[in-house]
């Protein structure tokens, strides 16, 4: 028998800290690094990780209980990024971990109760009794619930177990995603059925074997080819013409099994193609450089991406090419795959836990060698990596939130490209100032595109000409009543008698954002949430935009009792309202939240509008984005100040990204375009700079502007978020926290810590929200900044049914 073998494991758990297991012999040579393992840990069983072989032996190791993957589910490259993403975002390995997994996959013991006996002496084991009464085996969270305690009664468990009158046992738990298995059927390999065996008879039996004849089918889709049933299906594989038998099959849900498009075949002008040379050079030679691919809307930076990733590819490596989640539309999906059929896994968001598990596996099996999908995909499991894209790297979605870990995609995708050898693409129209930074700094290459791809060899199309409305002195002087401007109106009419298309841009869904009554100004306000609720016309209630709570939009007001209600402000199904009446003539789609609730309703309002089955567009950003409609000529920004004033420093950049992104929707090809911003604060920086095209403006003017508060990216910052069942406990948890986290910041030169301050929106779904904001110079390394913050984690407990979310490098702050 040989040695026994030791490894280190990370449970997926927030728990800090690497464990020790012993290898049972069998499982030595499944045990590697990155393949998950079943792990006691405490009472109970846990999903774990292997970090690391070879572990010194040490006599307290437990053993594995079982591995649970025959190939490491994690490559050695992905779970050293994990440790990475853990020490840079102070979360424990384990959740990082966690992220580079698909969801839903972990196996966990429960421990269940069972009953052995009917009676106890006291009144409290009664009622244990009754709960298991008749049931085979309880959880302990479920027995809670039904005895109304917040948790199982232990120690009366425990004396009930000793004296027989129970058991308790772990139980494991299926991990809810598993791969799916389906019936089958083929000619069977023996048989011959069009010979005229004697064996075939009737039209059935014949029409299910030609159906065969081709290769194996899905039973179901046999049948429904065939016309046959499951009766003449059993009786063919009696007469061993036909086997039948279970095989996997692959859950997709991106429609990528329609035919695809014929890619076009463009001559790359000549900006397009220096910047092409230039990854392609970095690629062949193994070079890990970033580069930024700062190029306006238009400019041809996807036909980039998708020559690099063909060169990627023939050199026998793979990609993985990020898009923000809204961007992940059809038509971003279909190109990608119209150039390399086959070859593209995507990953989003709305994908059940199935269908991410099966693209999860073949990529890790290496049947896609190009990955499309949101943040998450920065985490694909590929080897040979050669090429990460991340297309409009300045997105805020790309940073995650909750849970842990807080990671940006874009940073974790320039550190994957590094440690890997492979070559980092940062596509924008507006790069964040962040990057804009690195550029100056010389860490990323700038490659510029400031030029319109020129259509059918004339000159490029000019970018749209914009044009500001002043809704103050609209108002006051031309007495506007409705969200529509009287120079937005005409241009709509233009387009509407030329046959072209129109976008408009509100960025809030909803009918109206404020019910107020008009006699005591009342404003029903969320019970849960420090917000108002929005009101929806189409189902008549107001809901909370929050949290998702709905209630019934009153007839009068709840405070005095006035009819008096006035519904303030306008969301996309006003704007909608109001098209309605000014233009009757229109074909409005409309496109936001509330409309594209159902799987595929995105898809089809964006091919109605491709096909021209509308005149205008109506939406949230989501209408801002990635999207290439020829006939679109006019952009309308019914209310450009939404969000440009909100407390964040980073509320001016966000808003001028935006202005600028949807303003490269019009007049993309032939036809020129133009684009009205209406506004109260035309003086604004993001509306001066947006009216000129004037990225490097802006970016100069906000540089200026942080470097005076030494904000990103002169500054780092954390932000540290307290929340708490109560107004009072969580204050005082933040005060704390807050006076420890100033002690050890006290020995760190440049920092300062500000705070504890009420949050923005103060409370969300019942919990009361305090934030503290750490500054610290951009030089200070990381392990510093981190050590100190995980003192003041270590030192500070958290009282029961509150959190504390330390967030380095917050994108927002509210
Ligand atoms: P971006 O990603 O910068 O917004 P795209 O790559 O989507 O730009 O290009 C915009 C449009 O121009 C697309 O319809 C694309 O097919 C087309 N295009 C890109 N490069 C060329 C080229 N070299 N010649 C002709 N058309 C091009
Ligand atoms: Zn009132
Ligand atoms: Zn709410």
């Amino acid at each position: 028998m040989s040695e026994p073998s030791f490894v280190h494991v990370v449970p997926l758990a927030p728990v800090e800290g690497v464990f020790t297991y012993r290898v049972p012999p069998g499982m030595a040579a499944e045990a590697a690094v990155g393949a998950r393992v079943l792990i006691p840990f405490g009472r109970r069983s846990v999903t774990g990780v292997v970090v690391e072989t070879g572990a010194p032996a040490t006599e307290k190791a437990r053993d594995i209980v079982d591995v649970l993957d025959a190939r490491p589910a994690l490559t050695p490259e992905l779970v050293a990024l994990t440790q990475w993403v853990a020490a840079y975002t102070l979360c424990t390995w384990g959740e990082a971990i966690r992220a580079a997994l698909p969801g839903g996959t972990e196996v966990e013991s429960r421990r269940t109760a069972r009953a052995l006996v009917s009676t106890w002496p006291d009144a409290d084991g009664v009622a244990v009794l009754d709960a298991l009464a008749g049931r085979d085996g309880v959880s302990l969270a479920a027995l809670a619930e039904a005895l109304g305690r917040p948790t199982a009664p232990l120690s009366l468990l425990r004396r009930m177990e000793a004296a027989g009158a129970v058991t308790v046992l772990d139980e494991m738990q299926q991990a809810r995603a598993r791969p799916r298995v389906v019936r089958h059927l083929r000619l069977a390999s023996s048989g011959d059925g069009h010979t005229g065996s004697g064996s075939v008879s009737g039209e059935k039996q014949r029409a299910l074997l030609d159906a065969l004849a081709h290769g194996p089918l899905r039973q179901a889709d046999a049948f429904a080819r065939s016309g046959a049933s499951a009766s003449t299906a059993a009786s063919l594989v009696r007469h061993g013409l036909v086997e039948a038998y279970d095989a996997e099959v692959e859950r997709r849900a991106d429609g990528l099994d329609e035919a695809p498009l014929p890619p076009p075949d463009l001559d790359l002008h000549p900006a397009q193609v220096a910047a092409l040379d230039a990854i392609v050079g970095a690629i062949g030679a193994h070079e890990a450089t970033t580069f930024v691919l700062d190029g306006v809307t238009g400019s041809g930076k996807t036909e980039v991406y998708l020559r690099a990733l063909r060169a990627c590819l023939d050199a026998g490596r793979t990609a993985v090419v990020l898009v923000p989640e809204i961007a992940l539309t059809p038509q971003t999906v279909r190109r990608f795959n119209a150039h390399f059929p086959g070859l593209v896994a995507v990953m989003h968001s709305r994908m059940s836990p199935g269908e991410r598990l099966d693209a999860w596996t073949r990529i890790r099996d290496g049947r896609y060698p190009v990955v499309v999908g949101p943040r998450s995909a920065v985490f694909a499991p590929l080897d040979r990596l050669g090429l990460v894209v991340v297309d409009e790297e300045h997105e805020a979605s790309y940073k995650q939130f909750d849970p842990a870990p807080r990671y940006h995609a874009r940073d974790v995708a320039v550190m994957r490209a590094h440690r890997a050898g492979a070559v980092c693409v940062l596509g924008s129209a507006t790069p964040s100032l962040e990057t804009v930074a690195n550029v100056r700094a010389g860490k990323y290459v700038r490659l510029a595109m400031p030029e319109r791809v020129p259509v059918g060899g004339r000159a490029p199309a000019p970018l749209p000409h914009v044009r500001v409305v002043d809704l103050t002195r609209e108002r006051e002087v031309r007495r506007l009543r409705g969200a529509l401007s009287f120079p937005l109106r005409e241009a709509i009419t233009a387009r509407l008698e030329r046959g072209e298309q129109t976008i408009l841009l509100q960025n809030r869904r909803g009918y109206a954002p404020v019910l107020q009554c008009e006699d005591c100004g009342h404003t029903p306000m969320c019970r849960d949430c420090a917000v108002s609720l929005t009101v929806h016309k189409t189902t008549r209630n107001l809901r909370c935009h929050t949290c998702g709570r709905a209630e019934r939009l009153p007839q009068m007001c709840p405070a005095c009792g006035s009819a008096a209600l006035a519904q303030l402000g306008a969301g996309t199904q006003r704007v909608e309202e109001e098209i309605a009446d000014v233009f009757p003539e229109a074909r409005v789609l409309r496109m936001d939240l509330d409309t594209t609730t159902r799987r595929g309703a995105h898809r089809t309002i964006l091919d109605a509008f491709g096909r021209g089955e509308a005149d205008i567009l109506l939406g949230t950003q989501m209408v801002a984005k990635g999207l290439d409609f020829p006939r679109v000529t006019l952009v309308g920004v019914v209310d450009a100040d939404t969000g440009m004033l909100l407390p964040d420093f980073r509320a001016a950049e966000r808003s001028f990204q935006l202005l600028a992104q949807v303003a490269g929707r019009a007049g993309r090809h032939e036809l020129p375009g133009e684009v009205l911003l209406q506004t109260r604060n035309p003086e604004h920086p993001a509306i001066r700079f947006a009216l000129a095209h004037d990225v490097a403006g802006f970016a100069r003017h906000e540089m200026a502007e942080r470097h005076l508060l030494g904000y990103p990216p002169f500054g780092r910052l954390v932000g540290v978020e307290f929340k708490g069942p109560h107004d009072r406990s969580t204050r005082d948890l933040a005060e704390r926290w807050t006076a420890a986290l100033r002690r050890e910041a006290s020995a760190i030169a440049g920092t300062a810590v500000l705070g504890p301050v009420p949050a923005f929106v103060g409370r969300i779904k019942g919990f009361w929200r305090v934030h503290t904001l750490l500054k610290a110079p951009r030089t200070l390394p990381a392990a510093v900044l981190g050590a100190a913050v995980r003192r003041v984690v270590a030192a500070v407990p958290v009282p029961n049914g509150h959190r504390v979310n330390v967030d380095v490098d917050p994108v927002g702050l509210f």
